[in-house]
C-alpha cells in the first residue's frame, strides 16, 4: 500500500476513534471517562503524537540549513540566477498571497457569514503591535547563526545559508571538497525524512485521535457558515490560483502535481504547520516532483516563512466575519489596510500551529475592530488551521514549480514518473 494511503487511512481511523471517544466519554460515567482521558487521550495518543512532531521539528533546522547549502553553492557565481530565483519567487508569493486575501474578502463581503450572529462571548485577547517594515527588514539579518539556528528563526537561517554556500563556490578546491560533504549529508538527512515518513501513519493516527477526543464536533454548529464560507474559499484558491500556476506557468499536469502533493498535504493537516512539514515538502518536491535543489532549497523554506495563502485567506473572511458580527462596517481602506497588515505580518511570523489567530489579532486592532472577536471563531479554528495549512504548503509547491521550470531547474521524468516507480529511490 502507498503512503499516501497509510496515512489517509490513519486520518480517517484517527478522525473516527476520536470523535467516537469524544462521545463515549461524555456518557459513561465519570471515573471511566476520566481514565480514558487520563491513560489514552491525554496520555498514549499525546504522547506518540508530540514525539512525532518533534522528530519532525528535529530535522527542520538542519535541512534547511544543509540543503540551501549545497543549493547555494550548486549555483556558483552565477548571481544572476539566484538573483531571478529570488526575485520570481517573492514577486509570485506576494501575487499569491494578495490573490488570496482578496479572494477571501470578496467572498465574505458576499456571502456575510457574520450577519445574524449573537454576540455572547468575551476574550482576553491581547493584540500585538504589527511589526514595522524597518523591523521586519533588519530582522532577517543574523547577528548570531549559533542563535538563529536555536531559535528555528528560518529567515536568519536562509540568509546565512546562502552566504555560506555562495562562499564554498568562491573558495576553489578546499571550498569543492567541503561542498561535497554537504551534498552526501543532504543525503543523508533526506534519508532520515525517509524512516520518518514510514512511521507518520502512527503519528498521524495519535495526533487526530487526541485532538478530536479533545474537540468532538458539537462546536461547528454556530460556526457552519463560517467555517464552510472559509473552506470553499481555500479550496476555489487551490484549484483556481495553483491550478492555474501550475497548467499555464509552469506547464505542467494540475492532476499529477496534486496526487504527488498528497503526502504533503496530509502531513500538513495533521501537524497544523508548514514548517514542520518542510522536510517532507523538500523531500517530495524534489525527489517525486522532480524541482532541483538548488531552486527547492530555496524557495520552499522561503515559503514556509512568508507565503502563508491559507493563513491570508482565513484573515480575510475572519476580519469581515467579525465586522458582520458587530454591525461594523470598515470600509474599502480598512480592507486595504487588512491586506497590508496580513501580508506583512505573514512575513514575520513562522509557519506554526495557531500562529494566524495572533496574526488576526494585529490586524483587527489596525482597523479597529474589537479583538475580543476572536472569541467568536476560536471553537472552529484548530480544524481550520490544518486546513489552512495543507494550502500554504501547496501554494509553497506550486510557486517553486513555476520557478523551477522558468529557469530550467526541472526533471519532467521524475514529474511523469508515477510515485509507485519512484518510491524505491526514495523510501
Ligand atoms: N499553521 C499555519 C502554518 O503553519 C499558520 C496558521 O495559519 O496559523 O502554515
Amino acid at each position: 500500500m502507498s503512503l499516501t494511503s497509510r496515512i489517509l487511512i490513519a486520518m480517517v481511523a484517527g478522525l473516527v476513534v476520536g470523535i467516537g471517544l469524544h462521545y463515549f466519554m461524555g456518557a459513561v460515567e465519570a471515573g471511566l471517562a476520566s481514565f480514558i482521558q487520563v491513560y489514552i487521550t491525554d496520555g498514549l495518543f499525546d504522547v506518540v503524537g508530540k514525539v512525532f512532531i518533534a522528530s519532525l521539528k528535529v530535522l527542520v533546522v538542519p535541512m534547511v540549513f544543509v540543503s540551501l547549502v549545497c543549493g547555494s553553492s550548486g549555483l556558483g557565481s552565477d548571481n544572476a540566477r539566484m538573483g531571478a530565483i529570488a526575485g520570481k519567487s517573492l514577486g509570485l508569493y506576494m501575487l499569491t498571497t494578495g490573490l488570496a486575501i482578496t479572494l477571501a474578502l470578496s467572498a465574505a463581503i458576499i456571502i456575510q457569514p457574520g450577519a445574524n450572529i449573537e454576540l455572547s462571548t468575551t476574550s482576553e485577547f491581547i493584540a500585538k503591535e504589527p511589526p514595522s517594515l524597518k523591523q521586519v527588514l533588519i530582522d532577517i539579518f543574523p547577528s548570531n547563526p549559533v542563535q538563529a539556528m536555536a531559535e528555528g528563526n528560518m529567515l536568519q537561517i536562509i540568509v546565512f545559508a546562502l552566504l555560506f554556500g555562495l562562499s564554498i563556490s568562491r573558495a576553489g578546491e578546499q571550498g569543492q571538497r567541503i561542498r561535497e560533504f554537504f551534498d552526501q549529508l543532504n543525503e543523508v538527512i533526506m534519508s532520515m525524512v525517509n524512516i520518518l515518513m514510514q512511521i507518520a501513519p502512527y503519528g498521524v493516527f495519535c495526533l487526530l485521535a487526541a485532538l478530536f477526543a479533545e474537540i468532538g464536533l458539537d462546536i461547528l454548529g454556530s460556526l457552519a457558515h463560517y467555517f464552510f464560507t472559509l473552506v470553499g474559499v481555500l479550496l476555489i484558491h487551490a484549484i483556481a490560483v495553483y491550478g492555474s500556476l501550475v497548467t499555464f506557468l509552469a506547464r505542467l499536469n494540475p492532476l499529477q502535481f496534486f496526487s504527488k502533493m498528497r503526502p504533503v498535504q496530509l502531513f500538513a493537516f495533521s501537524t497544523a504547520s508548514s514548517n514542520a512539514t518542510l522536510p517532507v515538502t523538500l523531500n517530495v518536491v524534489e525527489k517525486r516532483i522532480g524541482v532541483d535543489n538548488s531552486v527547492a532549497s530555496f524557495t520552499l523554506p522561503l515559503g514556509a516563512t512568508i507565503n502563508m495563502d491559507g493563513t491570508a485567506i482565513m484573515q480575510g473572511v475572519a476580519t469581515a466575519f467579525i465586522a458582520q458580527a458587530y454591525g461594523i462596517d470598515i470600509g474599502v481602506a480598512g480592507y486595504l489596510t487588512v491586506v497590508a497588515t496580513a501580508t506583512l505580518a505573514s512575513i514575520g511570523t513562522a509557519g506554526v500551529p495557531g500562529v494566524g489567530l495572533i496574526m488576526l489579532a494585529m490586524v483587527l486592532q489596525q482597523v479597529n475592530l474589537p479583538v475580543e472577536g476572536i472569541a467568536l471563531i476560536i471553537g472552529v479554528d484548530r480544524l481550520l488551521d490544518m486546513l489552512r495549512t495543507a494550502i500554504n504548503v501547496t501554494g509553497d509547491a506550486a510557486v517553486t514549480c513555476v520557478v523551477a521550470r522558468s529557469e530550467k531547474q526541472f526533471d519532467m521524468d521524475i514529474f511523469d514518473t508515477p510515485v509507485a516507480q519512484l518510491t524505491e529511490r526514495t523510501e
